[in-house]
């Protein structure tokens, strides 16, 4: 068994609590068994055995999350028009540079809410390709018309292909919940509002509504315990991702007081996705007027509900829009529009996010027992939380302990 331990670091743990100056992380096997001060640091019982890296001064944070990503698709890279140009098998070649890139990016842990299935969350993690622990929700549902709908106009129907699943009953919906959970998937997500991009609807309208929304949250949490992300941006779907019971609403940004507090009781989590804009030659002109309209509520909205005290994660859409990899600029976002303090975001990105995924037990802060999923970032990102969303300043990435991507050329 070899100790690598990383000294000379300030240590922002992922709990809130004080960074630590000069600081000390012990990894053993992929575990933590030590983070704290370098004067309280253990002794190592073998010194032959022990890998010790400086890191210069740098900062050591939790691997982040992205708890809203879509690696099936190409961001800014590409137009999703183009995935219907070749074979399925193609599609997943395409994946390996965005996983890779997201990894690099600081991002140990992603939820993917549609277009992936568990075989690459299993390739991932059986060492098959390189990239971020995945949970994956693999399809979205939606009814007839909504935003898991793509029929487009001209006759063609993308809706296999972006992952969507069309039901318009309670019934339909326990029968096709069950198969996908059948299949192994970690969460399921629903589309309780329209969408910016989906070719027939409107974020203002309803879309799954409440009864379909409990359907799902039941079957769901009848299997395991599993969780149930809500794509809700008007306050129709809002208010049926909310009632439905749904573990977590996506985007959110119709949110008004009554439901913030709501939201509160019910312990249910916000994930705003603040820094996704369509870009006008990517995306049909429809999609780039709403999507303009949507995004300056959702800076407008966020603040009110960092300060009604709803546990909010991050996550960022990456691949619809933004860019695989763009995910540390959420929490920039949420310090200039929501009104958080860098360490709030930093806990949001972290801590709050490993809650919501239902992985807190072993992820999202740095503490003696969790696994050694570790960034080092460079300087101080408290005095720059916009540092964090340039790669460059990644300078190195654990994965349970494991050397995911290291720009520091730390000599580990
Ligand atoms: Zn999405």
């Amino acid at each position: 068994m070899t100790t690598t331990i990383l000294q000379n670091a300030r240590l922002i743990d992922g709990t809130g609590a004080d960074p630590v100056a000069d600081a000390v992380l012990v990894i053993d096997d992929g575990k933590i068994t030590y983070a704290g001060s370098a004067a309280g640091a253990p002794q190592p019982e073998d010194p032959a055995k022990v890998v010790t890296v400086d890191v210069g001064g740098n900062t050591i944070c939790p691997g982040f999350f992205d708890c809203h990503v879509h690696l099936s698709l190409p961001g800014t890279k590409g137009s999703p028009i183009m995935s219907a140009m070749v074979p399925p098998s193609y599609r997943y070649f395409e994946l390996i540079d965005r996983l890779k890139t997201t990894i690099g990016a600081g991002v140990t842990t992603v939820r993917d809410l549609m277009g992936v299935d568990v075989g690459v969350r299993d390739a991932v993690a059986h060492g098959l390709v390189a990239g971020p622990r995945l949970l994956v929700a693999d399809k979205m549902f939606s009814q007839t018309g909504g935003h898991a709908d793509f029929h487009i106009p001209s006759g063609i129907d993308g809706t296999g292909l972006v992952g969507g699943l069309i039901v318009d009953t309670v019934d339909d919906a326990r029968r096709e919940v069950r198969k996908l959970l059948r299949e192994g998937v970690d969460v399921i997500k629903v589309a309780s509002s329209g969408g910016v991009t989906s070719p027939s609807d409107d974020p203002d309208w309803l879309g799954a509504r409440t009864e379909i929304v409990a359907a799902l949250v039941e079957e769901a949490d009848n299997y395991g315990g599993r969780k149930v992300a809500a794509h809700a941006i008007g306050l129709a779907g809002i208010q049926a991702a909310v009632q439905g019971g749904a573990h977590s609403v996506e985007h959110g940004y119709a949110l008004t007081d009554e439901l913030r507090s709501e939201m509160v009781d019910r312990g249910q989590f916000l994930v705003p996705t603040l820094i996704e804009t369509l870009k006008p030659d990517t995306a049909t002109p429809q999609a780039v007027a709403k999507s303009t309209k949507w995004h300056a509520l959702a800076h407008e909205s966020i603040a009110a509900s960092v300060a009604a005290g709803i546990k909010v994660a991050v996550g960022t859409d990456a691949g619809l829009v933004p860019d695989h990899g763009a995910t540390l600029g959420e929490l920039g976002c949420l310090v200039k529009f929501g009104g958080m303090t860098p360490m709030q975001a930093i806990v949001a990105g972290t801590r709050t996010s490993a809650e919501l995924c239902d992985v807190a037990d072993k992820l999202g802060t740095l503490e003696a027992g969790k696994l050694a999923d570790v960034v080092v970032v460079k300087g101080d990102p408290l005095a720059d939380i916009d540092s964090l969303a340039d790669h460059d300043n990644i300078l190195l990435v654990l994965k349970e302990g494991k050397t995911a991507s290291n720009r520091g050329a730390y000599a580990l």
